[in-house]
This record gives structure tokens, C-alpha cells and sequence, in this order.
């Protein structure tokens, strides 16, 4: 198939080009680089199944396959919170441009929405039956309400114009190529461990999530997208909830850092708990994760190794 993957550049986004391109697929890879790399998909250059388009999904663009992943958004608070006017017309504007290609082309789309729509939840575990407790006003609001108004316009569109939709609900991932920038607990947390740092808990750190390796994620995705008669919302997530403090605590023990703990003020609206009922996954797409933190971290503890070691 030719497949269209926004977002390709970033860290899931590049994963998936890979796994696609191992695949056998033909694959374009749509980004305007604003948190993603060129290092994180330089090694698929030269591989001819392979194109990358530099564009911004605000824009319209048009382009011939089969399938489209729309991934383009910054992910992380910092990022997403930076230019939030852009991350909402992200959002938005790229989910109308990818409907509308898919409606011309009949493509399959899927879309990669976020458990940060159900907010901070009231309801936990969050089925996706939950419709979320979401400040609209907040500094959150520009991604969690861009992707829910995405969610609704996909909707629309399957309902009104008969576009075939995949809707994805993705928990915190973790694993190569986060960037380190980007302010999320994980990469920040190792970062700060090898290099004996304080560790920076925001609040008292009882706050929970649930943190999938990006590989059983994307196991998740390619299902998703290849199932049959499935719009979804389906969330896609590994259910093992851990409070940040106790994340700290194991990234230090499996660095062997010196790191102290340092408690930081909470940002607003920052979500106290968060766990995905993956039982619809489960029975519909046989999936369930099976990399468990602690195996997940070893695998991701090495990247960051070898970013700070450049460094110093
Ligand atoms: P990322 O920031 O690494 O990747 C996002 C990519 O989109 C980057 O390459 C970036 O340059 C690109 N992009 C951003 N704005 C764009 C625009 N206007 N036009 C074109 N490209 C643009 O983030 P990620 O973690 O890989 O997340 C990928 C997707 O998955 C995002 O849509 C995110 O909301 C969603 N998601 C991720 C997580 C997670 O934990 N990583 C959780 C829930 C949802
Ligand atoms: N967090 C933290 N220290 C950090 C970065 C994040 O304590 O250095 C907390 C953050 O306040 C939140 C949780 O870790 O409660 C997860 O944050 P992240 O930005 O990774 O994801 P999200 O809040 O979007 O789930």
C-alpha cells in the first residue's frame, strides 16, 4: 500500500515510518519539523519505498495512497504550549486536510488522538464510553480541545460523507527518540538520573499514568488501522499505573544515580490520575502490551546514554 504517515518525523511518527517501510509498504512521510528531527528518519532516506514531504497539515496538500496516519501535533505540555494558537489550528485544520484527502481518495484514515481528552478524569480506569472532564479555558485547553474537535470532525465526516475513520486513543508512550527536549516525566527523569540531577517532581508526586513502549503502542495502531468495521475511539495504552514519585524512584535504582528528589510546583490542570480500560482493544483487536516498565526503560536508559555522553 502507499501510506501517509503527518507527523512522521517525531517520535512515533518515525517508528511508524520504519515498522511501514519493514512492512513492504510504499510511504511518505509528511512533517514541517516543528518537535521532529530529520536524525530520527535520516536512516530511511535511502531507502527508495521512502519520501518525506516538508509541509504543514494547516495547509492542504495533495498526495495518492491508500491510507493516512495523521500523528502531526507537538505532544508534549511544553511544546504543545508554546505557540498554542498553532497547536489548536494543528489539530484542527490538519484533521479537516486529511479527511478531505481521504474523501477524495477514499483512503482509510486514522487518527491519533490522546487520553488527554477525558482531562482529569473523575472516572478511573477511563473506558472510552467516558466523555472526560476537560477545562476548555486552561493552559492545557489548546491540545486537549484540538483533539477532541479533531475527534468530532472525524465523526462527522464518516457520518456525513461516509469517510472510513480509525479513531486512537494513545496513553503516555515512552522509548527511543523522545526528544529530549520536550519536558515529558520519562525523558526527563532519565536525563536528570544520568546525570546525577535533581530529579524535578512536579507537586508531591502522587499523580499517576501509564506509560506504553512504543513498540506495543504501534502493535496497537497497525491493528487498529487494519481492522475491519472498526471506527473506534479505542484507547491503546498499557494499564500499569505508576505515581510519578515511584517512576522516579525506579528510573534512579535502574541508572544507579546519585539523584535526589526535588518537589517542584504542580502546573495547572495537570491531570491527578490517569489508567486506559483496554478491555475493547483487547476484544477487538486481540491486543494488550507486553513490555512492562521496568523492560521498557531498559531499552529507552541506553538512547539517552549515548545523548548525554555526547554531551560531556
Ligand atoms: P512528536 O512531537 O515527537 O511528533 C509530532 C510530529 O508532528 C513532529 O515530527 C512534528 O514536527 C510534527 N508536526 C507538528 N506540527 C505540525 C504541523 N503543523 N504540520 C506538520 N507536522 C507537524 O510527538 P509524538 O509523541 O510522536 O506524538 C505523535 C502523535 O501522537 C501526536 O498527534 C500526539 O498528540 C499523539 N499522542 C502521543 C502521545 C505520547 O505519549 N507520545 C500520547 C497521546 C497522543
Ligand atoms: N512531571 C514531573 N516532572 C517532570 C515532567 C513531568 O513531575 O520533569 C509530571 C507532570 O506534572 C505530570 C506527569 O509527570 O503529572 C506526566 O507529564 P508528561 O508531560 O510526561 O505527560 P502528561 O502530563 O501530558 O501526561
Amino acid at each position: 500500500m502507499r501510506i501517509l504517515v503527518t507527523g512522521g518525523a517525531g517520535f512515533l511518527g518515525s517508528h511508524l515510518c520504519e515498522r511501514l517501510l519493514n512492512e513492504g509498504h510504499e510511504v511518505t512521510c509528511l512533517d514541517n519539523f516543528f518537535t521532529g528531527h530529520k536524525k530520527n528518519i535520516v536512516h530511511l532516506m535511502s531507502d527508495p519505498s521512502f519520501e518525506m514531504m516538508r509541509h504543514d497539515v494547516v495547509d492542504p496538500f495533495k498526495i495518492e495512497v491508500d491510507q493516512i496516519y495523521n500523528l502531526a501535533c507537538p505532544a508534549s505540555p511544553v511544546h504543545y504550549q508554546h505557540n498554542a494558537i498553532k497547536t489548536i489550528k494543528t489539530s484542527v485544520m490538519g484533521a479537516i486536510n486529511c479527511l478531505g484527502l481521504a474523501k477524495r481518495l477514499g483512503a482509510r484514515v486514522l487518527q491519533a488522538s490522546t487520553s488527554e481528552i477525558y482531562g482529569d478524569p473523575d472516572v478511573h480506569p477511563q473506558p472510552e464510553s467516558y466523555w472526560g472532564n476537560v477545562n476548555p479555558i486552561g493552559i492545557r485547553s489548546c491540545y486537549d480541545e484540538g483533539k477532541r474537535c479533531a475527534e468530532t470532525l472525524f465523526f462527522d465526516y464518516h457520518r456525513q460523507n461516509n469517510v472510513d475513520i480509525r479513531v486512537m486513543r494513545i496513553f503516555n508512550t515512552y522509548g527511543p527518540r523522545m526528544d529530549p527536549q520536550d519536558g515529558r516525566v520519562v525523558s526527563n527523569f532519565i536525563i536528570q538520573a544520568l546525570k546525577n540531577e535533581d530529579i524535578t517532581i512536579y507537586g508531591d508526586g502522587s499523580q499517576t499514568r501509564s506509560f506504553c513502549y512504543v513498540d506495543d503502542l504501534l502493535e496497537g495502531m497497525v491493528r487498529l488501522m487494519n481492522t475491519e468495521g472498526l471506527t473506534g475511539p479505542v484507547n491503546i495504552g498499557n494499564p500499569g499505573e505508576f505515581t510519578i514519585k515511584e517512576l522516579a524512584e525506579k528510573v534512579i535504582e535502574m541508572t544507579g544515580s546519585k539523584s535526589k528528589l526535588s518537589f517542584l510546583p504542580l502546573p495547572s490542570d495537570d491531570p491527578k490520575q490517569r489508567q486506559p480500560d483496554i478491555t475493547q482493544a483487547k476484544a477487538k483487536l486481540d491486543w494488550e502490551p507486553k513490555i512492562k516498565l521496568e523492560a521498557g526503560l531498559e531499552r529507552t536508559i541506553p538512547f539517552f546514554k549515548d545523548i548525554v555522553d555526547a554531551e560531556s
